[in-house]
């Protein structure tokens, strides 16, 4: 079967008037349909650029993007031009952020909204889409609420809601938990984790932090530093599978893949 998304020696660098950054070297990788993978590195090393040349806002300067249509269709979108990605391809692909910008001037259900009300697409059929997530995720009683009216966890949620309402076919997530306190951070990675299975969607998530990459993913990828190749991927097998991140983390296999990924992360080569 053909991946969802496959990256062919991608190379990247930024270039300014002090001179010439290099990003990206040579990044190889698929991403299979309802795969959740992590991307770690240290920090400054590129992931984030890796992020906007798969959605499109930065071309490679070298190598190609692919992004499949459909699963199971033969054509699909090359990224390889030295033109950014049309607006086809960018509405399959969902971006979270660390900060949910989330407008306080609007209501909840009015935030939610938002991306297909620009899109001129807030249509019946999508406003129920809207209802039922705002229903099955905890959210239906504050959609009339002001955004600093919810704890950190239920704005994450609403964002998440925000972007999944837009029907992407892959999710980008970039430390998309790291601005909440550790409690609040495991309940929501949780909560997403759960919604992103059920919704049967395609997630790439960027973290600085070992053990949410290991109780979230599927797969891990492993960066080196700038300019980032890739070190090594780190294909997880939990001895139960569909634990939720939480129940992960009091596994054996917890322990030896955080273990793993540290001795990587830290090697100097
Ligand atoms: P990470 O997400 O791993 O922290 P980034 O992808 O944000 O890393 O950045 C990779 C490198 O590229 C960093 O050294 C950063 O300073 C540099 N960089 C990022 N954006 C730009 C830009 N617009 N112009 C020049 N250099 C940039």
């Amino acid at each position: 079967m053909k991946p969802l998304l496959e990256l062919t020696d991608v190379c990247y660098a930024y270039h300014s008037k002090g001179g010439e950054t290099p990003a990206l070297e040579n990044i190889s990788f698929q991403v299979r349909q309802g795969e959740f993978i992590a991307v770690v590195g240290p920090s400054g090393c590129g992931k984030s650029t890796l992020l906007s040349l798969i959605s499109g806002l930065l071309v490679p300067e070298s190598g190609s993007i692919w992004f499949a249509q459909r699963q199971g269709e033969e054509n699909g979108e090359r990224t390889n031009r030295k033109e950014p990605a049309d607006s086809a391809l960018r509405e399959k692909i969902g971006y979270m952020l660390q900060k949910d910008h989330l407008f306080e001037w609007r209501t909840v259900y009015r935030n939610v909204t938002l991306g297909l009300e620009i899109q001129h697409r807030l249509n019946d059929e999508n406003r129920a889409k809207i209802d039922k997530m705002l229903r099955d995720y905890g959210l239906e009683r504050f959609r009339d609420a002001r955004p600093s009216e919810l704890s950190g966890g239920m704005r994450q949620r609403a964002a998440l809601i925000r972007t999944l309402a837009l029907g992407p076919e892959l999710l980008l997530l970039d430390e998309p938990f790291s601005a909440l306190d550790f409690q609040t951070r495991l309940a929501v990675c949780d909560d997403v984790a759960a919604i992103l299975h059920k919704e049967k969607k395609t997630a790439l998530l960027v973290t600085h932090d070992l053990s949410e990459a290991v109780s979230m993913a599927d797969r891990i990828i492993i960066l080196t530093k700038r300019p980032a190749s890739i070190r090594k991927i780190l294909e997880l097998a939990f001895a139960e599978p569909d634990l939720t991140p939480l129940a992960r983390r009091s596994t054996r296999e917890f322990q030896e893949y955080f273990n793993l990924l540290w001795e990587e992360m830290n090697r100097n080569e």
